[in-house]
This record gives structure tokens, sequence and C-alpha cells, in this order.
């Protein structure tokens, strides 16, 4: 059921210990050096940690690390209060100096408009002093009493890094210093095993690994190439989606790649998205643009199909197109952040009394949709219309949407978080959150009303009434994109996908030359019984085929000999390294094609 509000980090103990560990650790980097040498900037508290920056007379290096923890350490169990004190400007300008960025920074809370660490504030703030053990910072807490509330045992220092004053490169490069601090040292250690298997399971990595795509320079940045396994792989989940669309009663459409920007206007798009858009192309003087984003294309399509009566409502377009957004070069990592993404974009023209039922048949889709790909925990966040002027102004629409995705919501036993005030302009929606196996959150499907691009796009249908009505849009998505969905799932599989989804699913491994004829004679009987599957001809050795087999995560090897030859069986081993026996070739088919359809 509903929660009201979304848990705040900014109050719990872990953000205390946090930002109460960045100061101790300011107090032990500033007295390695001279008084006054050491200049400290911000120190606020991050998600998993803190961190501060400083201006040091020398480079940190982590070989720095243990002895900054230890006098932390220290520190800490020394049990320092912290105190709090309210000070005017000229007293905080007194206290800071020596220290340049702080000054700039009691600047900004004099101004009242910034608060301590330079972010934009809506009132006037009180400026305020946290001191412990004599250091004292610019600071409006929240802080943990006494510094023996830290856990020593569950701090550690994580990196040093060059961060510029205000994040502006034209400003003072700092040494920005990072941290992690838990409750419990046992947390401290499950969080750094997660970064760990972070690392190992890294899509980027991995997918050189298996084979599955590359980047070139040639190319260009966030153009990602796929190899026929990686294709292989993009078929299989498309196909997926598509085959469950349908099944659904969504219908699949193909508007290309190019539009002429004039419909972008027109949509309202090149006013709020230009920024992400591909730059304009000129042919014959009208002006073109690589598409960003589907509905436009389809709400053509559905005025062009002509006059729509309410009964063929609610009509689903599905599409598979691939989209062009510019990225900035800086934020594009592997194929979760790239410029050219295939949406599994869907958009249902429906009536306004529809909305709850087509958005039940969204839930359910989404919901089998990610249980197939093993995300069985996630949240939804409903995100809803705030008191700002920025909504479409239809409070009617706008109240029997919400209570519509809410009741869908509630009868389908969903948990969801309501979040007011951030809906789109345009109307309101659900995000699916899902969590992987490491805990992280991604945020992959999405369910969103419109009111208004249908209207501007001029699209109609005749009512019960016999008079023209505009329908309502929802756009909907349910793995977001092929490519970032790709690199979430070889991070949430660690490259060891289910057997439906593999794009070799098995191996057939003879052990000597003569044995190839039979191995070949297997693969095209799995074949024909609708398995992915190699043979490995190489001259290398059984056990380097099986161990090659196993790095590249497939589900089953399948070695082949004389005696396998002779009764039509194949020994059986899996990725996990468990040794199966002999099995009967028929029996393996049906194994293989049960464990297909179980999902595993
Ligand atoms: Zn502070
Ligand atoms: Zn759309």
């Amino acid at each position: 059921m509903a929660e009201k509000k979304k848990e705040k980090y900014e109050v719990s103990q872990l953000y205390k210990v946090r930002h109460s560990a960045a100061h101790v650790m300011a107090q032990a980097v500033t007295e390695m050096f001279e008084p006054g040498d050491a200049k400290v900037a911000i120190g606020p508290p991050i998600e998993d940690g803190f961190y501060y920056d400083f201006e040091l007379p020398r480079q940190l290096t982590p070989d720095d690390f243990p002895a900054i923890e230890k006098r932390m350490h220290e520190i800490i169990k020394e049990g320092h209060d912290f105190k709090k004190q309210v000070v005017s400007a000229k007293e905080a300008k007194a206290e800071f100096k020596d220290q340049p960025y702080k000054l700039e920074l009691v600047e900004g809370l004099e101004e009242g408009d910034e608060d301590e660490n330079g972010e934009p504030l809506a009132e006037k703030p009180e400026i305020s002093f946290y001191t412990h053990d004599g250091f004292t910072d610019l600071c409006r807490g929240p802080h943990v009493a006494n510094t023996s509330e830290i856990n020593p045992d569950a701090l550690k220092l994580m990196s040093v890094a060059g961060a510029y004053w205000r994040g502006d490169e034209k400003n003072q490069q700092l040494q920005r210093v990072y941290g992690t601090a838990w409750e419990k040292a046992d947390d401290l250690e499950q969080y750094l095993w997660r970064l760990e298997e972070a690392k190992k399971r890294d899509h980027r990595k991995l997918g050189k690994e298996l084979g599955l795509f590359y980047f070139s320079d040639d190319i260009g940045p966030g153009l990602p190439l796929f190899t026929p396994k990686g294709e292989m792989m993009r078929h299989i989940m498309e196909e997926y989606v598509r085959e469950t669309q349908t099944r659904y009663g969504y219908q699949h459409v193909w508007t290309g790649h190019l539009a002429k920007e004039e419909l972008y206007k027109k949509s309202g798009h090149l006013a709020n998205y230009e920024d992400s858009m591909y730059p304009p192309m000129e042919d014959d003087n009208v002006t073109y643009r690589l598409k960003p984003m589907n509905c436009p294309s389809h709400m053509t399509l559905y005025k062009e199909m002509g006059l729509h009566s309410y009964r063929e409502l609610p009509l689903r377009f599905g599409e598979f197109a691939t989209l062009y957004r510019h990225e900035k070069t800086g934020e594009l990592t592997g194929l979760t952040r790239v410029r050219a993404l295939t949406q599994d974009d869907c958009h249902t023209f429906c009536t306004p009394e529809q909305i709850e039922q087509e958005f039940t048949l969204a839930l359910k889709l989404i919901r089998e949709v990610l249980g197939r790909y093993h995300f069985d925990d996630y949240r939804v966040d409903l995100s809803l219309r705030g008191d700002d002027g920025k909504y479409v102004d239809a409070p009617e629409k706008w109240q029997a949407a919400e209570a519509a995705l809410r009741s869908a919501l509630d009868k389908n036993k969903v948990d969801y978080v309501e979040a007011y005030g951030e809906a789109a302009f345009y109307g309101p929606k659900a995000d699916i959150i899902a969590r992987d196996v490491l805990g992280r959150e991604w945020q992959l499907s999405t369910i969103q009303i419109d009111f208004i691009q249908p209207e501007r796009l001029g699209l109609t249908y005749i009512g019960e009434d016999n008079a023209e009505h505009t329908p309502v849009v929802i756009h909907r998505a349910v793995t977001g994109s092929t490519e970032r969905f790709m690199g979430v799932m070889i991070e949430h599989f660690a490259g060891a996908f289910p057997v439906w989804l593999a794009p070799v699913q098995a191996v057939i491994v003879p052990i000597a030359d003569r044995h190839i004829e039979y191995a070949e004679k297997v693969a095209t009987q799995l074949k024909a019984a609708g398995l992915r599957v190699e043979v490995d001809t190489s001259s290398e050795r059984m056990g380097a085929k099986i161990r090659d087999a196993q790095n590249q995560k497939v589900p089953y090897m399948l070695v082949v000999g004389d005696k396998e030859a002779e009764s039509e069986a194949v020994a059986l081993r899996l990725r996990s390294g468990k040794d199966e026996g002999a099995i009967s070739l028929a029996d393996f088919i049906a194994r293989a094609q049960k464990d297909v359809k179980d999902g595993v």
C-alpha cells in the first residue's frame, strides 16, 4: 500500500554519522600540516559515505590514509561533543579569516541565497558553526551528539580525486578525499563486497570478455557495435517483449529515424528538449531532425489512419525504434548511457474512462517481463501534480487520472510511494524501480499519462455522443532501452544469463577429432529443436575447451566421445562446474526446453 513519504536519508542516524565523520576527517587532515596551511572547502555526506575538499601544500595519496584513519580513530575514541553555535556573518568571517573558501561560503550565506555547501537556498539561512575537539566548521548540521557515536570499525577512507571549487573547471582544483562510514562493521564489509562485486560485474568489462559489443573511435562515442552474439541477445530480448506485447493486445508499427523539425515544434519537444536532440539537417529547404522520441510519430500515424471511433479504442502502438539523443560525451557510460538507443516504446490511445484499465494492463505486462528477467524486487514511484503553476490546468482530468492510477496500484497490491510535484507538466506517471542482486536501483519501466501532446497534435475520436473528443495518450516503456537493459542484465547476472537469454546455450566439445562428425550431428538435432549451439572444433585439449565455455558462461557443455556416439548421448556439464554425467540426447533436449520455458 501507499507510504505517504519516502524515508528521509537526511534525518537518519547514518547521515549524521557520515556528516560527523567528514568533520573528523577534515580535522585529521588539517593537523597534518602547519597551522593555516590546509585550506578547507566543503565536506557533505553523500550516498554511502562522505567527502571533504581541501587545498593542501602537497598531493595526498592512499598511502596517507592509514595515518589519517589512525588519527580519526583517536578523535572518535576521545569522545568529543559536537557543539552548535549560531553566529553573525561578522563572527563567521573573523573565525575563517585565513580560509578563503569558507569566507566565500559565508558571503553566500550572508547574501541569503546559498547554504554552507554553496547550494542554492529558498530562504535566508542562519549562520552556524559546529565545533568538536577545537575544530570548527561552518555548518548547519545535523551531527551526532558526540564523536563516540561514530563506529571506528565501520569507517574507511576510499580514494582521493581532483575536484574543482564549485565544480567549475575555471576555478582552483582541490583534493577531494572520499570516505565511507556505516553503523556496524558488518555493513562496511558488505558494502566493500558489493563494490568489489560491481567491479567484477562491470558490463563494459564483461561485455568485452563475452564478446557482446564494442565501441570504436571510428564510429563515435555512445554508438555501440554489437557482435553476432550481442545482436542475438538483442534479438531475443526484443522478440520476447514483442511477443508479450502482442499477447497483451499491442500492435507494432514502424515510423523510421527522421522527421521534419516542424513536427517537434508542434509537439513541444523543440521547446523543451532541444538540448538532447541532434542538430538540424537541411534538405530541399526542409529541416529534418533525427528522431529523439517516438510519441509525435505514433500520434501522426494515428491521425493519418483516418477518423477514429470510440469503438476502436484503446489502440495500442508499440515500436522498437532506434532513437538518437545528444548525451554529453562526459556522461556516456558503456551501454547504460548511449546516443543511439532502441526503446521498447508504446503509446496507448484511449478515452479518459479507460485510463485505469490501460494502466492496469501495462502494469501487469511490466511485472511479467521483469519477473522473466529475475527482477522480483522493485518499487513504484507514483509522481503526482504539485502546488506550483507548471502543471496543465485541467484539475478534473488530473484528479480522475491520479485516482485511476492509485486505484489500479491498490487493486493489484503493488507497493508505491507517492511523490507530489514530481509529475511531468502534462500528466501523472508511475516509474518502476528495480533492485538488482547487488541492491542497486535501476529505473527501468515507466507509465506516463499525457493530456497535452494529443491535443497539440490535433488527435481526435468520435465519442458515443457523436462529438469529437481528444484521446488520452499513455506512454509506456517496459525495459526502457535494449542497450541500457542489456548493460543492466550483464551486471545483474554477472554474464551468466538464464538459458532462454544466453546467446549460446550449449557448446558441444568433441574429445578427439574423430568425434567431430557426431558432434555436428548433435548440433543439427539441437538446432532443429530450437536451441542455440556451437561445436568447439579447435585443436585445444578437452579441459581447455570446457574452461573456455565456462568463461563464456555458456549454460551447458556437452562432451562427446566414443561412448556417447555409440549410445546417442552427451556427457553434460554445467557452467557452475557440476558434472551431470551421460544423458540421452532426447532427454537433454527435453531438459533444455524445460529450462527455457521455466526461465531459469
Ligand atoms: Zn558540516
Ligand atoms: Zn512517448
